[in-house]
């Protein structure tokens, strides 16, 4: 069985304890990641930190380089998206335009021009704004999105001129091993690292002192731990974190029509997306017409494992993790919630039917918490003003979304919710450009165009005169 190395100073690297990974939809065995330890924790910040000077110096190598690795990525498109789907258990389809839109945010970052800001000089002064890197930046990524994920990360950060140390998830970390394995002949050696680990290398990674900047996707306790660790060297952090999404569907809003666009929006990838709608509040009047039209959408999906072109929803890729949305939904039920849909639909691997939560109290934890899962709970509503409470009455703000037919009724409620991003007729739909943050909880800083770009440089103010004349 192949164990796959880390990646440091551009050489792989194996070690003498290595962790299994196991496809979630069979349950059976796909390989192994070497784990890294204190020594290839140092060795991978000592292996950036050296390459660091000669990368940030070098703008026109870097844009060069950040274009051809999207195109190394484009050439093993299929043989990577396998291994991802393999591992996190996404429809195929789905971790293909992972990979080709991870290629695209390297081709963005290689054209992105900085805008370094000049003031008028005044009595032979010249001053001028500079965007410098930090040094090296830490990528801590989720089990979710693996790919597309670090790729928000680390293109902008490697375009600004930074080092990169990548540590994904422990739970799907082959396709980032060999993804930076195979992004390893495009980059000079030291500037993209990979160590692979749990939250021990995390938190190593998160906290060395030559990690001048981290950037971090993953759930609200751990990006507090990030954050503590980070504080004790100044390093800025960007928190990329949990979410707990409302959708609200007006009176006047063409149910039938929004049907599956809701449905997709709260299971895709078998609803573990930090922003899917994970809470639905739906106006009194129209509750059992969409209860049965995303009743029926559910009986319609074909679950299955990812590599079968049929398959829609693929299995949870954590065990542990469909394990406690079975939790949620049983604590629901006991609370007098009814459920349509949901249970296992296959006696092998991570599966769960998508379930909807009707009656629901809305303070079961089902509703409260993040169930990053297929098992949405849907409350009703006499007046709008009580769904944007109820919407807003949370410690997250990632995403929010209003469905109507009145595009003005939908701004007005769109800008009362207290989130990062808001939709109206959409949800989960991202401009490319434009920033990705969430308010509250859900995290610090942003993701994507210059917002994201603007998370790894700092800002240096050269003033110059002219050396003072002989006489
Ligand atoms: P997690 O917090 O358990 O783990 C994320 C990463 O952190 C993993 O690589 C893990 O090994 C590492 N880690 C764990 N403990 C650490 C520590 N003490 N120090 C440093 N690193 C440590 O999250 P997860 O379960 O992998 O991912 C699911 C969560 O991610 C959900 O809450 C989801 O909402 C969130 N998420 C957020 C976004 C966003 O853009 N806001 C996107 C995707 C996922």
């Amino acid at each position: 069985m192949t164990v796959y190395p880390l990646l440091i100073a551009g050489q792989p690297v194996r070690t003498e304890t290595s962790d299994a990974v196991v496809d979630p939809a069979t349950g059976k065995l796909i390989g192994f990641a070497a784990r890294a330890r204190e020594a290839e924790v140092d060795a991978a910040v000592d292996a950036a930190a050296s390459a660091f000077p000669a990368w940030a110096a070098d703008e026109a190598g870097c844009r060069a380089v950040l274009a051809a690795a999207a195109a190394r990525l484009r050439a093993h498109e299929s043989e990577i998206a396998e291994l991802l789907t393999r591992e996190q258990g996404k429809p195929l389809r789905q971790a293909v335009a992972e990979v080709t839109h991870s290629a695209g945010i390297l081709d963005a970052m290689a054209r992105f021009e900085r805008q370094p800001e000049s003031f008028a000089a005044d009595a032979g002064r010249s001053v001028q704004v500079i965007e410098r890197p930090y040094g090296v930046v830490a990528a801590i990524t989720p089990w979710n999105v693996p790919l597309l994920l670090l790729f928000h990360k680390i293109a902008p950060a490697l375009r600004a001129g930074n080092s990169v140390v990548v540590k994904p998830s422990e739970h799907t970390p082959l396709s980032t091993l060999r993804v930076v394995e195979l992004l390893a002949e495009v980059f000079p050696p030291g500037v993209l690292n990979v160590i692979a680990g749990g939250g021990i290398t995390g938190a190593l990674l998160a906290s060395h002192p030559k990690v001048a900047n981290v950037s971090f996707t993953g759930s609200v306790a751990t990006g507090r731990k990030i954050a503590t660790a980070a504080a004790a060297n100044f390093a800025p952090v960007t928190l990329e974190l949990g979410g707990n999404d409302p959708a609200i569907i007006l009176a006047d809003a063409p149910i039938k029509d929004i049907a599956e666009a809701l449905f997709w929006a709260a299971f895709a990838n078998s609803g573990q997306i930090c922003f899917a709608i994970k809470r639905l509040y739906v106006h009194e009047s129209r509750h059992d017409e969409l209860v049965r039209h995303l009743a029926d959408r559910i009986d319609r999906t074909v679950i299955g494992n990812g590599l079968d072109p049929a398959t829609e929803l693929g299995p949870l890729t954590v065990t542990a993790q469909r394990d406690r949305v079975e939790q949620l939904v049983a604590e629901a039920e006991q609370g007098g919630a009814r459920r349509v849909g949901g249970g296992r639909p296959l006696a092998e691997g991570n599966f769960l039917r998508p379930a909807l939560l009707t009656h629901v109290d809305p303070a079961s934890r089902l509703v409260v918490e993040e169930q990053f899962g297929p098992a949405l709970p849907i409350l009703s509503f006499s007046k709008v003003e009580d769904a944007i409470a109820a919407a807003n009455d949370t410690e997250f703000g990632l995403g929010a979304s209003v469905w109507t037919a009145d595009a003005a009724a939908g701004a007005a409620v769109a800008r009362q919710l207290d989130a990062g991003l808001v939709w109206t007729n959409s949800h989960m739909e991202v401009f490319p450009g434009t920033p990705k943050g969430g308010w509250k909880q859900s995290g610090i800083g942003y993701e994507g165009g210059r917002w994201g770009y603007e998370r790894f440089v700092r800002a240096q103010t050269a003033l110059a005169r002219p050396a003072p004349s002989a006489n």
